[in-house]
């Protein structure tokens, strides 16, 4: 099961509207906000290139992005790296098979249609990553 590429880089932050300027400031290309309600957050994506940039603000205070912040100093910071994968299931399947501490047994629904699931930094080596697969259209 292939790796295809770094589908985004999630950023936590305090305040999406705020955040939005200041990245559209820089000059990165805003693509909108959506709110994704299994993860209780509300995102911003930024496109760069290939990737994407999204601006995570939590929407609840039981939001992984609200507990994320409180551990790193009530500041945000960088959340979770995302890759792209074909199919997220079956690299979950293997991922588990090989020993892997999975957050997500069952891939959920994330930002623009695509299915999701995290896996566990502590098997990692302290990077929170997700799985990402796009529906086809
Ligand atoms: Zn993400």
């Amino acid at each position: 099961m292939s790796l295809n590429k770094i589908d985004h880089v999630g950023i936590a932050v305090t305040d999406l509207e705020k955040s939005i300027e200041l990245y559209k400031s820089m000059g990165f290309e805003f693509q909108g906000t959506e709110v994704v309600e299994d993860q209780k957050v509300r995102t911003a994506f930024f496109k760069i290139g290939e990737s994407k940039i999204e601006l995570l603000a939590a929407t609840d205070p039981e939001s992984p992005i609200a507990k994320f912040i409180e551990k790193n100093g009530n500041r945000g910071g960088i959340a979770h790296l995302a890759i792209h994968v074909s199919d997220v299931q079956s690299k979950l399947s293997e991922l588990k098979q090989k020993g892997f501490q999975l957050i997500d047994e069952v891939a959920k629904d994330g930002a623009h249609g695509t299915k999701i699931a995290f896996v566990h930094p502590k098997s990692t080596g302290g990077v929170l990553l997700e799985l990402c697969e796009k529906k086809e259209h």
